[in-house]
């Protein structure tokens, strides 16, 4: 890579001919947090908290106090969130290597399937027949799933909780499998509030984006929103999570560059 190309990108930023996309929802207190039956463990939703605002507090400075789980709103999982991760020395959020938060995109349309259907499940199928249209997905991208979830901007709908779990879209355990076993990819994203179907404490294994992606030390990324303003391929993703120690994610700004 020669410093003639990264020249070449400072001036399509500049010039407009790279867009910028902010794949990021806006992170409050009202953002949706997974729900999860006792006994297991909830987490906290975002908190925010004013110090000071030009005030007698703090007169020519405004700042607040944030609170919140690491897995909130666009976030970040990083391998070790997973049990089947847990091995990985550079799977946690201070020592995944940066070079793997800058990467290539594809992005899987699912809009119209989960439109039809809220338990929509991705199989290898439309993997493959997504690759006959658009080419292999390339090493080291991350596989997105469009499903246009993010629209949904009541909290109660985008939870979607129902009598026997939450209906949401999602990867199916041979999907995962595929990408895992047949695909060398960075990781797996999605629109919903995480990177699993919402019945898939009932698969085989269960959760198998969790399970499969963190097992083989791919990471994951929930809750993206404007997947609809990316091409099919070419888009290349800005993903770094915050360098908590020790930490398992983190909410995070996720940016694409699109060629116009
Ligand atoms: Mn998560």
């Amino acid at each position: 890579m020669s410093n003639e190309l990264l020249a070449q990108v400072a001036v399509a930023l500049a010039s407009g001919g790279i867009r910028v996309v902010d794949l990021t929802q806006t992170l409050s207190p009202s953002t949706p947090v997974i729900g999860l039956p006792p006994p297991i463990a909830p987490s906290n939703a975002f908190r925010i908290e004013e110090i000071s605002h030009y005030d007698e507090r703090g007169p020519a400075w405004y700042w607040n106090n944030i609170s919140m789980g690491e897995h909130t709103g666009t976030h970040f999982d990083a391998p070790v969130h997973w049990v089947t991760g847990k091995d990985y020395a550079d799977g946690y959020t201070d020592t995944l290597p940066a070079q793997r938060l800058v990467a290539p995109a594809v992005v899987i349309d699912c809009s119209k399937e989960a439109a039809a259907d809220e338990r929509f499940t991705l199989q290898p199928d439309h993997i493959t027949a997504w690759e006959a249209k658009h080419g292999r997905i390339p090493d080291g991208a991350w596989v997105l799933m469009r499903t246009d979830w993010s629209k949904r901007s009541d909290p109660d709908a985008f939870l979607n909780m129902k009598e026997d779990g939450p209906h949401s879209p999602g990867p199916s355990v041979e999907a995962m499998r595929f990408l895992v076993g047949q695909r060398n990819v960075n990781g797996w994203g999605v629109e919903c509030v995480g990177t699993d179907h919402g019945q898939a404490f009932m698969f085989e294994p269960p959760f198998p984006a969790h399970n499969m992606m963190h097992g083989a030390g791919k990471l994951g990324l929930a809750s993206l929103t404007n997947l609809d303003q990316l091409p099919p391929t070419g888009a290349i993703l800005i993903t770094p999570p915050l360098k908590i120690e020790n930490g398992s994610g983190s909410p995070l700004r996720v940016l694409a560059l699109v060629g116009v």
